[in-house]
C-alpha cells in the first residue's frame, strides 16, 4: 500500500486514521479501513463524502497512486463489493 494515496478527487484533503464516517445505521468507523463497508450492518458506501469540502465522490475515486497498484487495490474492493452483494 505504499504507493497508494488516499485523498479527496476535490479539494486534495487526506483523511486522517482517525477521521470517521457516520453510516445510516449510526455507527462511526473509518470508512478507508474497510473499503466503504460499515462494519455494523454491512452496508457498502460506493460514495464517500469528504469531511473537508461536503462533496461526495465514488469511493474508488479516492485512491491514488500508480496504475498498477491502483488498478490492483481497486479490482480487489469492487470484488469485495461482489462478494458481500
Ligand atoms: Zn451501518
Ligand atoms: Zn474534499
Amino acid at each position: 500500500m505504499a504507493d497508494i494515496k488516499i485523498r479527496c478527487p476535490k479539494c486534495d484533503w487526506q483523511p486522517m486514521q482517525y477521521s470517521r464516517w457516520q453510516c445510516s445505521c449510526k455507527h462511526l468507523w473509518n470508512t478507508f479501513d474497510t473499503a466503504g463497508r460499515c462494519p455494523q450492518c454491512s452496508k457498502i458506501w460506493k460514495d464517500t463524502q469528504c469531511l473537508e469540502c461536503h462533496c461526495w465522490n465514488p469511493h474508488l475515486d479516492w485512491y491514488d497512486g500508480l496504475d498498477e497498484a491502483i488498478n490492483k487495490l481497486k479490482q480487489e474492493i469492487k470484488e469485495a463489493w461482489e462478494l458481500a452483494g
